[in-house]
């Protein structure tokens, strides 16, 4: 436990992560007081009788007399957030957001910044499938990565704006690194937005082809399918902003994919087996430099039980 890093935060979006921030904020006493806010009523009576802190009326409210403003909308909803939150906020206050996309986040809060306070995006790299206040839990960001993509408008205070939401990070558990937004939506599209954009495809082959009979695909959906069903299980309104809003960089990635795909495709046709093997191996060797650097579990089937097994 350490002193709080902030006196006051305000979540604005008591969804998934919002109540992880939460959760966390006051396991680890990251803050003092915490205030939350989410445009939906039902939300709002939920996410009050889980606890998780002083659920305002309004996003008004919420972000008035805090010193850190936590944006945890949906990436298309952040410029509207911003721009509502920004005249309520306290001078010297820090305007961040959690939303998976850096540029677009970048321009919402950028433009909504009036000079009175610091805008600094940021982005954890960690979630889950789930949505909403009840899927939260503390311990989400511990040992996760949280990027940080900071504005600088040469404000006096600036430094220590971001050193202070860097130990408010790692006061949740984060590794906290800078960098650039370009370079943040480049990275992320290869090892986040674009798994999933192949998820959703994948799923919704299987289901569409008519050769394949759906309770068949349920019914042997052990395995590599079974995997992409989960991803493809997140949230439909979240996912459509990413790809919206960081479309050059998934296009792109999306073209060597689909080159690299095409060629195997033609290994396969060919019965070219040398090529196989040389990509599979590859590929197996990226596998264990993921695990080597502490980003996956090695135990079998990611150390989850086979359904059926015993607990
Ligand atoms: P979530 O569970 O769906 O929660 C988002 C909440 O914000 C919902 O209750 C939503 O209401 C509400 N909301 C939408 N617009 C709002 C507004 N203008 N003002 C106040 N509340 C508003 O989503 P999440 O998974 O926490 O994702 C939130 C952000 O985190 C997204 O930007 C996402 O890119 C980012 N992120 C997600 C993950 C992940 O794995 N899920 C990981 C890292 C970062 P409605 O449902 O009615 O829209």
């Amino acid at each position: 436990m350490t002193d709080p890093v902030f006196p006051r935060i305000a979540i604005i979006g008591a969804g998934l992560i919002g109540s992880s921030i939460a959760r966390a904020a006051r396991e680890y006493g990251a803050a003092g007081e915490i205030a939350l806010y989410d445009a939906v009523e039902d939300v709002r009576t939920r996410a009050a009788g889980l606890g998780l802190g002083e659920v305002a009326p309004t996003l008004e409210s919420a972000v008035a007399g805090a010193d850190c403003v936590l944006l945890c909308v949906p990436v298309g909803a952040l410029g509207a957030a911003a721009a509502a939150a920004v005249p309520a906020m306290k001078d010297g206050a820090i305007l961040t957001d959690v939303g998976s996309v850096k540029g677009e986040a970048a321009r919402a809060l950028s433009a909504a910044g009036d000079g009175r306070i610091h805008v600094i995006p940021g982005h954890p790299i960690a979630g889950t499938e789930q949505s909403g206040p009840e899927a939260g839990f503390p311990t989400l960001f511990r040992g996760a990565w949280h990027i940080l993509t900071p504005v600088s408008n040469g404000a006096p205070g600036e430094a220590e704006a971001l050193a202070r939401l860097t130990a408010f990070w790692q006061a949740l558990g984060a590794r906290v690194e800078s960098m650039d937004a370009a370079r943040h939506d480049r990275v992320l599209a290869i090892t986040s937005h674009l798994p999933h954009l192949i998820a959703y495809n994948i799923v919704a082959t299987a289901f569409d082809m008519e050769t394949v009979e759906q309770g068949e695909v349920v019914k042997y959906s052990a395995g590599g399918f079974r995997d992409f069903t989960r991803i493809a299980a997140s949230d439909p309104v979240m996912w459509r902003d990413v790809f919206l809003h960081n479309r050059d960089a998934v296009l792109e990635c999306l073209g060597r994919f689909s080159e690299d795909l095409a060629a195997l495709q033609r290994a396969i046709r060919w019965g070219d087996g040398d090529t196989l093997i040389r990509e599979f191996t590859r590929a197996r060797s990226i596998r264990k430099a993921i695990i080597d650097a502490g980003q996956d579990s090695r135990a079998v089937n990611f150390g989850r039980n086979a359904p059926g097994a015993e607990e």
